[in-house]
């Protein structure tokens, strides 16, 4: 089986649970755009409480048009990392690299959606994808509702155009938060657990649209998720995280054709050896 090609010599980690450097190789086609060098956050709180280290120690690469996924456990600073390249978060140490130059702050080349559907319950669907168009200044009236139009069908939302969200389910609502994000055309697309508060069918068929989406644009993903399986159905290149102290325990390629099934055994193999993986880095296993 071919299906995935490891990037550490012996595959998925080492036998003994210690944790593995990742090697990048140069296997996948874009350039590389985003680029962690020991990555470190601490917050300090105001309160005189101890300062909390979120993220430890983390080094990954995101190529150009790679659908990237940051994996591992609740609490292992993958949405702290993900907020730092959104430029959200200052980095406290290490570098974090966008295009060959430290992130400075949030811009519009980074659109961000999240678990939590922000939208505005005043605005029709139509009205709310329109809205990141309008906060651009770039285009005029009728090319932002050519545009949304655009995203509208895209996004499996099309006759639901002139509804309010209050009155759609939590599926349709991230499409409409995903649509949103997406008409602005981002080079790079940071989603935050997006699916994790939708039931298992609306989920499912999210991922997929997902997935068939984007294969057909240029953007760049990096998608946070705790559930491996929805990792493997939507990812180029799965980045594991440890729980925290978080370090980056393995980068992987995955190359299964799409649209990707849940139940392909090359997926299901995939998903055995890296829950593998992540139970060895686990805080309650003494090689970690
Ligand atoms: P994940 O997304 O992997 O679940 P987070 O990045 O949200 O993890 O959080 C990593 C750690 O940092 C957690 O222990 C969390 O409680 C802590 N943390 C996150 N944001 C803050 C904050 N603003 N202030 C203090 N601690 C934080
Ligand atoms: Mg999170």
């Amino acid at each position: 089986m071919n299906a995935r090609t490891h990037e550490t010599e012996g595959g998925l980690g080492t036998m003994d649970g210690s944790v593995t450097p990742v090697q990048e190789t140069g296997l996948a086609a874009g350039p590389i755009v985003v680029e962690a060098r020991n990555l470190r956050k601490v917050f300090t709180p105001q309160d005189g409480n101890p300062p909390v280290v979120a993220v430890e120690d983390v080094s990954f690469q995101i190529r150009r048009g790679e659908f990237t996924v940051l994996l591992g456990p609740s609490g292992c600073g993958k949405s702290t990392t993900l907020y730092m390249i959104g430029g959200f978060e200052k980095v406290s140490g290490g570098e974090l690299m966008l295009h060959g130059k430290p992130v400075a702050g949030p811009g519009p080349d980074r659109g961000i959606v999240f678990q939590d559907f922000v939208l505005f319950p005043w605005r029709t669907v139509l009205g709310n994808i329109m809205f990141g168009l309008e906060m651009m200044r770039r285009f005029d009236r009728a090319e932002i509702r050519a545009r949304a139009e655009h995203y509208v069908q895209h996004l499996g939302l099309a006759g639901f155009e002139n509804a309010y969200p209050s009155t759609l389910s939590g599926g349709m609502k991230q499409r409409i938060a995903i649509a949103r994000t997406l008409a602005t055309e981002p080079e790079f697309m940071l989603m935050d657990e997006p699916f994790a508060a939708l039931d298992a069918q609306t989920r499912d068929r999210l991922i997929a649209d997902l997935s068939r989406i984007a294969g057909e644009q240029n953007t760049t993903f990096v998608f946070v998720t705790h559930d491996v399986r929805e990792a493997i159905r939507l990812a180029d290149r799965i980045i594991v995280f440890s729980p925290r102290p978080s370090r980056v325990v393995q980068s992987i390629q995955v190359t299964l054709p799409r649209p990707r099934d849940s139940y392909d055994p090359r997926l299901l193999e995939i998903d055995r050896e890296l829950r593998s993986l992540i139970g060895r880095h686990a805080p309650d296993d003494p090689a970690s």
